[in-house]
């Protein structure tokens, strides 16, 4: 599928276990997301071990990382200091209630987990702040990544025009087939082919971002279709509930 009008690859930098925007990391802002070579997500069985192996990849302290229980909802959570720490090896202790978090802090990793859900890396290049959003089709109904850049806009003094936006693997419209009853939380955004209805999250977010005043060529798309590409993604929809996870990850250096 074509990606309509936001940036092709050619940002991405590849590693043996991590996608690094490069576009990112030349203004300063370390934005990348692992593959399937390690399960991040909270219910890996190797939950520290491996963690801890792909943050010193990185260059990350481990005991910095701050992650959010992402319930499928829409809110935001504000990061400061007191936040470090939080979610780093369980989900009891990672900020509640929150599928997006950010913050003007430097130095500290704020992460989601995917997969095939869409991951939104945001980069306020003059005011300097990020943010790292989860947006599955429940996140999206809810507006998340738009309730994000009200959050950055209304807490951090950010404007829509320094905005870069990069968005991670996920289930694409090529293969995200849903039920009729998605004609209920979308208006634009599913693709009928064949007697079968598709779910597009990225127009749905992209239209979003648009409403808030982001022009798609500050929006980066990896591409990656995470059922297309299971030899290197997780996907929920072609594992189950075995799946395990992808983390997006961004932090102000
Ligand atoms: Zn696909």
């Amino acid at each position: 599928m074509p990606m309509a009008k936001t940036k092709p690859a050619e940002f991405l930098m590849k590693e043996s276990r991590y996608y690094q925007f490069r576009n990112f990391l030349d203004k300063g802002t370390l934005a990348c997301f692992s593959n399937r070579s390690l399960d991040l997500g909270f219910a890996s069985a190797d939950i520290e071990k491996n963690r801890k192996e792909f943050l010193r990849k990185l260059g990350i302290n481990y005991a910095d990382l701050v992650c959010c229980q992402q319930p499928h909802g829409g809110k935001v959570g504000i990061v400061g200091k007191k936040d470090i720490g939080k979610g780093v090896a369980s989900f009891a202790t990672a900020v509640p209630d929150c599928d997006a978090l950010v913050t003007v802090e430097r130095n500290i990793p704020l992460a989601v987990f995917t997969a095939d859900c869409l991951s939104i890396f945001i980069f306020a290049t003059k005011r300097h702040a990020v943010g790292i959003v989860h947006a599955g089709w429940r996140g999206s109904k809810e507006e998340i990544i738009k309730n994000t850049l009200k959050a950055m806009f209304d807490k951090f003094g950010v404007t829509p025009g320094e905005l870069l936006i990069g968005f991670g693997p996920a289930i694409r419209s090529c293969c995200y087939e849903v039920t009729g009853e998605f004609k209920d939380h979308f208006q634009d955004g599913l693709i009928e082919k064949d007697g079968k209805i598709y779910l597009d999250l990225v127009k749905i977010n992209l239209a979003q971002l648009g409403s808030m005043g982001v022009t798609p060529e500050n929006v980066f798309d990896c591409s990656f279709c995470t059922a297309h590409n299971n030899g290197e993604f997780f996907s929920y929809r072609k594992e189950g509930k075995a799946a395990g996870r992808m983390m997006s990850l961004v932090m102000l250096k």
